[in-house]
């Protein structure tokens, strides 16, 4: 989004105007600065400073939650560039058929009457506070719509008097937007942990996905650093979105026109590092989430030491980012690949391997498993194999049909070779497979690093104190 109050843009604006009367051409970045522009003058102008205020306040307090993909990111319009972006809150999530939508992430208020530990709005804080009424909020998404800078709503909320009371309002949000200005495009809500059956039943009916943050991967752990929530405050309204989905399902195969209910299903997210709790741990509590039938995504988060004063939290310099991109792909391993989460993780492996992928991990502490003859092998064996994705898998499937493959078909195909060579025999001699070099010798191989640090600074080292 284009960054109208800055004075240099201003000026910049200006003299584009003024020049405009003189010219017969605009180049088209000209046209593209216009038009960003000549849109975003209007809206920001009808807007009073008090909404503005609140904007970048709540927008800046939600940024925290990637339950929706990103956020949080300020670019301003460079020459030669096309666009910017602002930290005003729009970030980008996907949509169920893979597109790539823009989303106004914000909070309703951020003022909250719980003390989580892991949390930047936690009541204890001393930070910017605002609460948007649900008339501004609902005026605000529907003008941010009309200009076509969003394509939907990811809205949560800090927790006010009690939990219904802030749900009620979320509900009358969603609800305005789609009612009374026929709003049309995706929202996403939060559901607040412990908001009664009712609440989450009406919620249902007007958003396209709910979700209920889990946030910490066990009960005690949770207890310790977020002590006014439980299990229970969280799983029962997963519990009535997940019926409230299936009894709508149920409903519209009898009557077409029966109202719909989340239809994309609902997801959650867990704090990464926070705790003690180990990767089996995490992907154990996620299996088990992707067993229930309207849970779509399981999103991993690095903790932030956004409140490196509070003790009960290790002291990190960075968050684990490593370890959190390794989650991801255990979890893609589950949701695709048909592992099951004890091949990944289990007592003998509690944590994932931080220097090689989770498929590699596997392939390397089954080195019987291969060569895996890709000519013959079946789907499912093909699809653990490393280098080789679900698309590359359908590919081999499909192309061996006609003539046996080699290495250069398999290339063409996108298999990466630079891993897969050691775990495959194709038309041509077997190349030197993992049996032959060793699972060490491979390892080694992999993960040589050229040129740049041999260890990754930003992973996760810390000590955990005894129990406080
Ligand atoms: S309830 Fe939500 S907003 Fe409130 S402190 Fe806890 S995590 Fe933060």
């Amino acid at each position: 989004m284009y960054e109208i109050s800055s004075a240099g843009n201003k000026n910049r604006f200006r003299r584009k105007i003024i020049s405009l009367g003189r010219k017969i051409y605009l180049s088209a970045e000209e046209t593209v600065f216009l038009w960003d522009a000549i849109n975003i003058i209007p809206i920001f102008a009808n807007m009073n400073e008090r909404v503005i205020e609140k904007l970048k306040v709540l927008a800046e307090a939600a940024k925290y939650d990637v339950s929706c993909a990103s956020s949080g990111t300020s670019r301003k319009n460079r020459k030669g560039m096309l666009g910017s972006a602002s930290g005003w809150g729009i970030c980008h999530s996907f949509a169920e058929d893979g597109r790539c939508i823009a989303l106004l992430k914000i909070m309703l208020t951020n003022y909250c009457m719980f003390d989580c530990a892991y949390c930047i709005n936690r009541r204890s804080n001393d930070i910017p506070r605002a609460t948007f009424s649900v008339t501004e909020l609902v005026d605000l998404t529907i003008e941010f719509y009309r200009r076509n800078y969003i394509e939907g709503l990811f809205l949560s909320s800090g927790v006010v008097r009690n939990a219904d009371y802030t749900m009620e309002r979320l509900v009358r949000v969603v609800k305005d937007l789609r009612t009374v200005h026929h709003f049309n495009g995706y929202i996403h809500l939060k559901s607040i942990p412990g908001a009664s059956r009712e609440l989450v039943n009406e919620a249902g009916l007007y958003a396209d996905r709910m979700s209920v943050n889990i946030e910490i991967p066990n009960e005690k752990s949770l207890q310790l650093l977020a002590p006014e929530k439980d299990f229970q405050s969280v799983f029962q309204p997963m519990r009535y979105i997940q019926q409230g989905a299936l009894q709508s399902a149920e409903e519209r195969k009898r009557f077409r026109h029966a109202p719909r209910f989340v239809p994309a299903g609902q997801s959650t997210q867990v704090i990464v590092g926070a705790t003690a709790d180990s990767d089996k741990d995490i992907l154990r509590l996620s299996s088990a989430l992707y067993r229930r039938p309207t849970m779509k995504r399981v999103y991993y988060s690095g903790f932030i030491p956004v409140n490196a004063y509070d003790n009960r939290l290790p002291a990190l310099k960075q968050p684990p980012l490593v370890r959190e991109n390794r989650l991801y792909q255990a979890d893609w391993l589950l949701r695709f690949y048909q592992f099951q989460v004890d091949e990944i993780v289990n007592d003998a492996y509690p944590d994932l391997d931080l220097e090689v992928d989770p498929k590699l991990g596997w392939a390397l502490r089954h080195p019987e498993q291969f060569p895996v003859d890709v000519n013959r092998a079946d789907y499912e064996m093909l699809l653990r194999v490393p280098g080789i994705g679900v698309k590359s898998a359908k590919q081999i499937v499909t192309s061996r049909r006609y003539a046996r493959l080699g290495a250069e078909q398999l290339k063409r195909i996108g298999v990466v070779m630079k891993k897969a060579q050691y775990f495959i025999t194709c038309r041509e001699l077997p190349f030197l497979t993992v049996h032959e070099l060793s699972p060490e010798g491979v390892r080694h191989i992999l993960t040589q690093k050229t040129g740049k640090q041999a260890t990754d600074e930003r992973q996760l080292v810390f000590q955990f104190q005894e129990e406080v």
